[in-house]
C-alpha cells in the first residue's frame, strides 16, 4: 500500500476522521517517531464531517503504538501459576471450542461468558452477538460500555421509547447555551470542546456555557457559571433548576400538551425544590442556581451535553432521565441547537448499541425480553425457535459474582483491562483469578488482564482490519485496514466466526469478509429506530460517512438524519416522550467519620483509559509521567500534607498511594485520583482498587465516581 487510507481514530466517541500515509512516500524523508523508528504518518481527515482535519495528542500520536509490545501468536498454558507457550492456532481453538462444549453440555449455556468492548467494530459485536446469543443461547455477552454509558441507554429508552443520541456535532456551532454536567470535554472530548469554545468565544457573551462539576476542571475553566456541587447531587439540581423555570414561566406548554406525558407528576416533584433547600444540599449559592436557571429559560436553545459523571453512578439513568426532563419542560429538543447529547466514551460504544453489545439487547435496538424480537432474529439467524433465551444476560459485574460462585465455566475477555478498569478490583482480580477457562484476545502483550488468562488470542487492531464504527452523533465511518496484521493476528469477527463454524454452525458464518458481515447486519436495523440499511461499505468507502437512520441510499445526513425527533414524535407507543419523576437517593457509599473524603475518579487529555496503548507512547508519558491525588489546601493543611507528601488513601475495599497535588481546583471534602494507572505502569496507583460496584438498578452501571475514603500521610521514617 502506498496511498494513503481514510480511517478513524480509535480512542474516543468523538470520532475523529484520520487519514493516514506509509513512512515512506517518493520525494519526501522517512516518517519516524519519536524514537527515530519509521512510522506511519497520521493526520486529521479535513473531508471527515465530525471532526474537519482536526485530532487531539491522541490521535496525533497514534501511531507510535502499531508495533510496540504486539501479541503475535496464540498462547496458552494450564494453569495460571505456569508460563505460557505459544502454540498454533489450530491447538488454541480446538481447546476453546472442547472447553465450550463441555460447559455446555454440562454446566449449560448460561456457564458461558464474553466481555468485549467499545474497541469492536460494529461487525466483531455483530458476530459475537450471533455465536453467543443466537447460535450457543448465552445472552452472557456484556461490553466495556456497561462501565460508560449504560445510563444514558437507558435513559433515552425510558423517555423516549428508544436510545440513540438525537443531536448532532453541527449543533455546537448553533447553541445559545451549552449545559455541560458530568463530563471533563476539554480533556476527555477535546475535538468536541474545541469546537464549541470556538462558538463560545465567537459570541462572546451572547452564548452561554454552564459547566456542573465538583472539579473545577479544564472544561470548567472555560465557562461562564461553574456549578461546583457535592458529589451526588445532580438531581437535586436539575430539579432546582426546573423548580425555578416553572415557577418563572419558562415552560412549553404546548409542546408539553401534544409531544409528553406525565408532567404533573413530574411538577409535583419538582416543586419540592426551593431554591434555598437546593442550593444547601449542593453545597452552591441560591445566586448562581438562579443564573443557571436562568440562562436555561432566556436561551431559544439550549444544549445539554453528559458523560460519564452522569452515567456512572448509582442513580445514573435517573439522572440522564432527569436531564432530560428539562429539555421536554421547555420544549429544547429535536431543532438545531438544541436537545439533551450524551457523549460516548469508546469509539464505537454506539455500533454496540446499535448490534446489540450488551446483555440485555439484541441487533438492531431489539432487546432479549421481547418475544417478537427474540423471534424475528432466530428466524434471520436460521436457528430454531426458543434457542435464543428470554432472561438479560449476565452484566459484567454479575460475570464477576458469577465466576466467585463457580457458575462461570467458561470466560472469553476481548480488547479491555477488566483487571484495571473494574470497581474492587481485589475481588475482581480474585474472582478472575478463580476463572476454570479464561480466554483473553488483544492486541497488546503483556496487559494486567493477561496475568488471569488460560489462552491468549492475537488481535488485529483498528490498523489491521477494515469494518464499521459510530460515533456520539450517530455517523457511521468505513475504517480502512492500511497494514498488514503483525505476526499471526486475527480480526475478531473471524475468530468468533471460526469458533463458531467448529461448533457446528457452518451456515451461520459463511462470510468471506467484513462487507459480507456487514451487509447481513443493516437488514436486522430495518424498519427500526437506527435503520441504517442504506449504508454499506461500498457506500461508506464512495460517499464517505453516513448518519443513522438512513434507510435507503438516497438517504442524506443533511436532510434526514442530523437530528431526531425533528417531528416530535417519539418512539413510545402513543408518540409521546416520557416524564421521569425522582428525588435523588444521594451516594451510595456518602462519606462518614471513617471514612470522611468523597474520592472521584477521571481521565486526563492524554491518557485513554487503562493505557493499553497510550502507555506505550512517549509524548504522553512524558505529558502525565505519574498518577497523582488531587486534594484542597483546607484539608491537605489539616491533615500535614504538602505538595509532593504521598497519601495512603484507604476506602473499605482497598489502598492505593498518590503523591499530593494540593490544589483549590477541588472542593474541601472530595479529592480526586485518575483512573488510567494499572499494575503494569505503576505500583499500588489503581484508582479501582477504592471503588465499589453499587450499580444503577436500571442501566447496571457501576458508581465508578464517587466511594468514601480515608487519607493518611505518609511520612519518612
Ligand atoms: Fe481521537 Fe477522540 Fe482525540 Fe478525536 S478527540 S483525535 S477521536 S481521541
Amino acid at each position: 500500500m502506498t496511498d494513503s487510507t481514510k480511517t478513524l481514530c480509535p480512542y474516543c466517541g468523538v470520532g475523529c476522521g484520520l487519514e493516514v500515509s506509509p513512512p515512506a512516500q517518493p520525494g519526501k524523508p522517512v516518517n519516524r517517531d519519536s524514537q527515530g523508528y519509521p512510522t506511519w504518518k497520521v493526520q486529521g481527515d479535513r473531508a471527515h464531517p465530525s471532526s474537519q482535519g482536526m485530532v487531539c495528542v491522541k490521535g496525533a500520536t497514534i501511531a507510535e503504538s502499531l508495533n510496540k509490545d504486539r501479541l503475535l501468536y496464540p498462547m496458552m498454558r494450564e494453569s495460571l501459576d505456569r508460563p505460557f507457550q505459544r502454540v498454533t492456532w489450530e491447538e488454541a481453538l480446538n481447546a476453546i471450542v472442547n472447553r465450550i462444549q463441555t460447559v455446555r453440555f454440562t454446566q449449560g449455556p448460561e456457564a458461558i461468558c464474553m466481555y468485549g468492548s467499545g474497541q469492536f467494530q460494529t461487525e466483531d459485536y455483530y458476530i459475537a452477538q450471533k455465536l453467543l446469543k443466537g447460535c450457543l443461547g448465552t445472552n452472557n455477552f456484556d461490553a466495556n460500555s456497561r462501565l460508560c454509558m449504560s445510563s444514558a441507554v437507558a435513559g433515552y429508552i425510558q423517555s423516549f421509547g428508544a436510545d440513540g443520541p438525537p443531536c448532532c456535532y453541527d449543533d455546537l456551532d448553533l447553541t445559545d447555551c451549552a449545559f455541560l454536567i458530568g463530563t471533563n470535554t476539554a480533556e476527555c472530548h477535546p475535538i468536541i470542546f474545541n469546537r464549541l469554545r470556538k462558538h463560545h468565544k465567537k459570541n462572546n457573551g451572547k452564548v452561554k456555557m454552564i459547566v456542573v462539576d465538583p472539579r473545577r476542571t479544564t472544561t470548567a475553566e472555560a465557562a461562564d457559571l461553574h456549578l461546583a456541587i457535592q458529589p451526588g447531587t445532580d438531581i437535586d439540581l436539575l430539579n432546582g433548576i426546573a423548580h425555578l423555570l416553572l415557577r418563572w414561566g419558562y415552560i412549553n406548554s404546548e409542546f408539553i400538551d401534544e409531544c409528553t406525558s406525565g408532567f404533573p407528576a413530574y411538577a409535583d416533584v419538582i416543586r419540592q425544590y426551593p431554591p434555598e433547600l437546593v442550593a444547601r444540599k449542593c453545597g452552591i449559592k441560591v445566586d448562581e442556581l438562579e443564573m443557571a436557571a436562568r440562562y436555561w429559560g432566556e436561551s431559544k436553545r439550549v444544549l445539554s451535553m453528559w458523560s460519564m459523571g452522569v452515567n456512572q453512578s448509582s442513580e445514573g439513568t435517573a439522572k440522564v432521565r432527569t436531564i432530560i426532563n428539562l429539555h421536554l419542560m421547555t420544549g429544547q429538543i429535536g431543532n438545531p441547537g438544541a436537545g439533551p447529547f450524551s457523549l460516548t466514551g469508546q469509539p464505537n460504544a454506539m455500533g454496540g448499541r446499535e448490534a446489540g453489545g450488551l446483555a440485555h439487547l439484541l441487533p438492531g435496538y431489539r432487546v432479549v425480553k421481547n418475544a417478537v424480537h427474540r423471534a424475528e432474529i432466530e428466524q434471520f439467524w436460521g436457528l430454531p425457535a426458543g434457542r435464543i433465551s428470554a432472561a438479560p444476560g449476565l452484566s459484567v459485574w454479575e460475570m464477576i459474582t458469577g465466576l466467585e460462585a463457580g457458575q462461570v465455566g467458561f470466560l472469553w475477555v476481548a480488547a479491555t483491562n477488566p483487571a484495571v478498569s473494574m470497581p474492587d478490583l481485589e475481588r475482581t482480580k480474585k474472582a478472575l483469578w478463580r476463572s476454570p477457562f479464561t480466554v483473553y484476545q488483544d492486541a497488546y502483550y503483556p496487559t494486567e488482564t493477561a496475568n488471569y488468562a488460560h489462552v491468549l488470542l492475537p488481535a488485529a487492531q483498528w490498523s489491521e482490519k477494515t469494518g464499521v464504527m459510530t460515533n456520539s452523533e450517530r455517523r457511521i465511518t468505513l475504517c480502512s485496514a492500511f497494514r498488514e496484521a503483525p505476526g499471526e493476528a486475527r480480526a475478531d469477527w473471524e475468530i468468533f466466526a471460526e469458533v463458531g463454524r467448529r461448533l457446528g454452525f457452518t451456515e451461520q458464518f459463511k462470510f468471506a469478509n467484513s462487507a459480507e458481515v456487514y451487509a447481513e447486519f443493516v437488514q436486522l436495523t430495518r424498519k427500526r429506530p437506527c435503520d441504517m440499511t442504506g449504508v454499506s461499505h461500498e457506500r461508506l468507502a464512495t460517499e464517505g460517512p453516513q448518519q443513522w437512520p438512513c434507510p435507503d441510499r438516497s438517504s442524506s445526513a443533511e436532510s434526514q438524519s442530523q437530528r431526531l425527533y425533528t417531528d416530535f414524535r417519539f418512539h413510545t407507543p402513543d408518540g409521546r416522550a416520557r416524564f421521569g419523576a425522582y428525588h435523588s437517593r444521594g451516594l451510595a457509599e456518602p462519606p462518614d467519620p471513617d471514612y470522611p473524603f468523597v474520592l472521584t475518579i477521571g481521565r486526563l487529555y492524554g491518557h485513554w483509559h487503562t493505557q493499553t496503548r497510550t502507555g506505550r507512547i512517549e509524548k504522553i508519558r512524558q505529558m502525565h509521567p505519574n498518577p497523582f491525588i488531587e486534594i484542597h489546601p483546607r484539608d491537605a493543611g489539616k491533615l500535614g500534607i504538602q505538595e509532593d507528601t504521598w497519601v495512603e488513601v484507604r476506602s473499605r475495599r482497598g489502598m492505593a498511594r498518590f503523591p499530593a497535588k494540593v490544589t483549590e481546583a477541588i472542593a474541601p471534602g472530595t479529592v480526586f485520583v485518575p483512573m488510567h494507572w494499572g499494575a503494569l505502569w505503576a505500583e499500588n496507583a489503581e484508582a479501582n482498587a477504592l471503588t465499589h460496584p453499587e450499580a444503577c438498578p436500571d442501566s447496571l452501571e457501576p458508581e465508578l465516581k464517587a466511594c468514601a475514603v480515608k487519607l493518611v500521610p505518609i511520612t519518612a521514617d
